[in-house]
């Protein structure tokens, strides 16, 4: 069942508090209709009823495929990532679900996506080490880059945020994919106590680069 909760929301523009409706989970499966709501964020958005003001609201989230058996849940603060890290335990993993925590919204919806295209997110990390460093050569005026996956029209993609914007968008090749889930069988395994955390570290450790 999804969960939902009201929280008292003061509006940052014109000070009135007004009452939100917060989603602290959503089951895909069940709920279905929600789910483009999470795709376009707008299911974390309040409107304020008296001067029409839109506020993104910070909140965890847990998103629960049942029939695919994932559960990602998107910690907002540091904190918050402890606690779901401690209520976690083990237990969930004995019941074979795929468990992942996250730290932004850009990485759930990524998580999603991958989840929807049939794909391991393993893999989908080991193919972005080599586009990052592709991207990187090309463009070696770009600090800081980041990659998230999405599918458009049916093809596989990774969306480029270089230095904090959106630089385009490249495809990610099956030939790429294919190769990497063919040299990393079997080696996918999980490090210490990060195993909900399959990101860019995870990669590195994983291909032994320090
Ligand atoms: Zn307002």
């Amino acid at each position: 069942m999804s969960k939902q909760s009201t929280i008292n929301l003061k509006c940052p523009k014109c000070g009135l508090e007004h009452p939100v409706t917060i989603w602290e989970s959503l089951e895909t499966d069940v709920d279905a209709e929600f789910k483009d709501s999470v795709i376009d964020r707008s299911l974390f958005m309040a409107e304020c009823p008296g001067c029409g003001e839109k506020t993104e609201i910070e909140q965890d989230f847990l998103y629960v495929h049942k029939e695919r058996k994932w559960k990602i849940y998107y910690a907002c603060t540091d904190e918050s990532e402890k606690k779901i890290l401690t209520e976690l335990g083990e237990s969930d993993v004995k019941d074979g679900y795929r468990i992942r925590v996250v730290s932004s919204k850009n990485e759930l919806l990524e998580k999603i996506f991958i989840l929807d295209a049939g794909l391991d997110d393993r893999i989908v990390e080991l193919c972005k080490i080599y586009v990052l460093a592709a991207y990187q050569e090309e463009h070696p005026g770009c600090k800081i880059v980041e990659l998230y996956f999405f599918t458009r029209d049916g093809g596989n993609c990774l969306q480029v945020i270089a230095d904090g914007r959106p630089s385009g968008v490249v495809n990610l090749s099956e030939m790429l994919y294919s190769g990497m889930q063919r040299d990393y069988s079997g080696k996918l395994g999980y490090k210490g106590n990060r195993k909900y955390f399959i990101d860019r570290q995870w990669a590195l450790d994983t291909m032994g680069v320090e």
